[in-house]
């Protein structure tokens, strides 16, 4: 690929390594011309269904929502980013295995819900209080009693 800085033509790679569940490779690449080093990472680009929201509209699988939407649960909370970007992958890669064209939001919300609650409850209990915004009150209390259990 060009070098970023100065656009030239010919880059080499120094480095090659898998990242996490190796679903990703990182590599360092050198500029011929300028010499200045720079990371690329590669993943495989699998086709995500589209999501189904509940006012029934459609839009692209946006995987920065979900690491966003996670983020703001992990918030201060004890979890390695690699931990969390672990959880996001198997995350995907549950929702492709559905083999379905549209998923609905509220699938992948308790796709997050199942997969914060084994990273941590805390972030768990907030993801879920804003995510079920109160809809099922009762439900969501049995659930934080159980956790007190
Ligand atoms: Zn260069």
């Amino acid at each position: 690929m060009h070098c970023p800085f100065c656009s030239a033509v010919d880059t080499k790679v120094i480095d090659s390594r898998l990242v996490g569940d190796g679903s990703q490779v990182r590599r360092r690449r050198q500029c011929l011309e300028c010499n200045e080093r720079f990371t690329t990472f590669e993943s495989a680009e699998l086709i995500m269904p589209r999501v189904v929201k509940s006012n029934e509209f459609r839009e692209s699988f946006n995987e920065d929502k979900l690491r966003n939407g996670m983020l703001r649960a992990l918030e201060k909370r004890p979890v390695s980013s690699d931990d969390v970007e672990l959880a996001i992958s198997h995350i995907k890669s549950q929702i492709r295995a559905t083999g379905e064209r549209e998923i609905p939001t509220k699938t992948i919300g308790n796709l997050v819900m199942d997969a914060l609650k084994k990273l941590d409850k805390v972030a768990y209990i907030r993801f879920a209080s804003v995510y079920r915004s109160f809809e099922d009150v009762k439900e969501f209390g049995e659930e934080i009693a159980k956790l007190e259990d």
